[in-house]
């Protein structure tokens, strides 16, 4: 597939056979469930980026893979949205996802899974599955997913595509469908590093619709790539005792690389992860189980049939939301309960303090952390964990997102049978540009 480097350059009437191009495409992969229902081709112009379905497209139907939001049409556009059209870019179809973009997987969806497309009998990571699936797969030039704890990063790493979370704030969350709004970010998911580049700079920068938004000028990291910068990275060895012997292969022989290139390595060490999940865990609940006390049944999409308005919410909730989602809002209600406020809920908040001035202090001698950007390779569909055994999966992504730093994915490497390994490269808060310039200097080196 062409990149988005490419594909900017070209004429609208161009444009209008790689769009033609993608549908064929799409058709002819119909199995990887990336895309879900018929493609949506909104009438902008531009370079058509695939969009994950939680984020707003005036005129089309969003629903976060969710049956509750079901035949829902937004009636706006996401700023993101807003941006791309300023950018000579346009949404072109809806990406699949785990159902409100809780998952590891894209199990949850209510529209079926996505498959891997390096290996259709493995999962393509979540949330973000059908925005890493299709851009690994040919079928898309480039996508935007949204990264709450890793979910941009970790189907970029599964599928062997590149994908960026931005700091926190870096990117107007108007539009997106709130998980855990003190977590969230969109974020894009390309083909190389160099299109991550431009496709941030399009869509970062302040907006006066976002409380969170941080009044700073946009990225313009694009024009300053350089793979010639050379910086201190920190490496986190501790944290591999939970990776697979691939992984920490991958982990060694990247630091190696990184070395030989002219970086400065330095050792380091953070709170063990158990830390992470449990904080991220409890706060992203929470989180959740008060922004999605919005679906009732009443404003949006679907609404169960009752005799009374107290029975229309208790309907329409219990059969309309997916199982981990009701999981997640229970949990969450009981983190936030009067008498386990305390107990859960304030000590998560401590931890995350702490977590975060944990990589203040590396960040205070280091430009930048490698990290893996999960334990293992794409895990087959079947070798299904349990909840739990899902959360403990997110180890490497979450304390990014706790602290709202950037960090971007590459694929490294590969196992003996060939998935791809990602790593990530992490960084300062609003230091886009550095990681942006290690991992192309990486990919570079990569020969990618
Ligand atoms: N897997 C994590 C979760 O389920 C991350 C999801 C995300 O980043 N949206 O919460």
């Amino acid at each position: 597939m062409l990149t988005l480097k490419t594909a900017l350059n070209m004429h609208e009437d161009e444009l209008k056979e790689v769009k033609q191009d993608i549908l064929k495409r799409v058709k002819d992969h119909i199995e990887l469930n990336a895309y879900i229902g018929e493609i949506n081709a909104s009438d902008a112009k531009g370079v058509p980026i695939l969009i994950k379905d939680n984020i707003n497209v005036k005129g089309w139907e969003i629903t976060c893979a969710s049956k509750i939001l079901k035949g829902y049409v937004s009636p706006y556009n996401a700023s993101v949205i807003n941006k791309l059209h300023q950018n000579k870019m346009c949404g072109f179809g809806r990406a699949n996802m785990d159902e409100f973009a809780m998952g590891s997987t894209t199990e949850s969806s209510c529209y079926g899974r996505t498959k891997n497309p390096r290996d259709t009998s493995r999962v393509p990571g979540g949330s973000s599955g059908g925005s890493a699936a299709a851009v690994a797969g040919g079928l898309a030039i480039a996508s935007l997913g949204s990264d709450t704890g890793g979910s941009i990063r970790q189907p970029a790493g599964f599928c062997g595509c590149v994908g960026l979370k931005p700091s926190y704030g870096r990117v107007s969350r108007y539009g997106l469908v709130a998980y855990s709004s003190s977590l969230d970010q969109i974020g894009p998911i390309t083909q190389n590093v160099e299109d991550a580049s431009i496709l941030l700079d399009a869509i970062s920068g302040y907006d006066p619709l976002d409380s969170t938004s941080v009044n700073m000028p946009s990225c313009n990291t694009f024009k300053n790539l350089d793979s010639n910068a050379r910086y201190r990275i920190a490496v986190l060895e501790d944290f591999l005792k939970d990776a697979t012997p691939q992984v920490q292969d991958a982990y060694y022989k990247t630091i190696k690389i990184l070395e030989e290139m002219g970086h400065t390595i330095v050792e380091k060490s953070m709170i063990d992860t158990t830390y992470h999940i449990s904080a991220y865990y409890i706060i992203c609940t929470a989180e959740a189980s008060s922004n999605l006390a919005r679906f009732d049944g009443v404003r949006y999409g679907t609404r169960a049939k009752a005799e009374n308005l107290k029975d229309l919410y208790l309907n329409t909730r219990s059969q309309y939301f997916g199982e981990e989602v009701k999981r997640r809002i229970l949990l969450g209600s009981f983190v936030l309960s009067s008498g386990y406020y305390d107990a859960f809920y304030l000590k998560a908040q401590k931890l995350r303090s702490l977590i975060c001035a944990q990589y203040e202090t590396i960040f205070n001698e280091c430009d930048a952390i490698l990290l893996p950007v999960a334990p293992s390779v794409a895990p087959k569909f079947g070798s299904s964990q349990t909840p739990l055994e899902m959360y403990l999966s997110d180890i490497y992504t979450i304390g990014v997102n706790l602290a709202g730093l950037p960090a971007i994915c590459l694929p490294v490497d590969k196992d003996e049978e060939g998935l791809p390994i990602g790593m990530q490269v992490i960084g300062g808060r609003f230091q886009e540009q550095t990681i942006l310039n290690t991992a192309y200097g990486l990919e570079k080196e990569l020969g990618n």
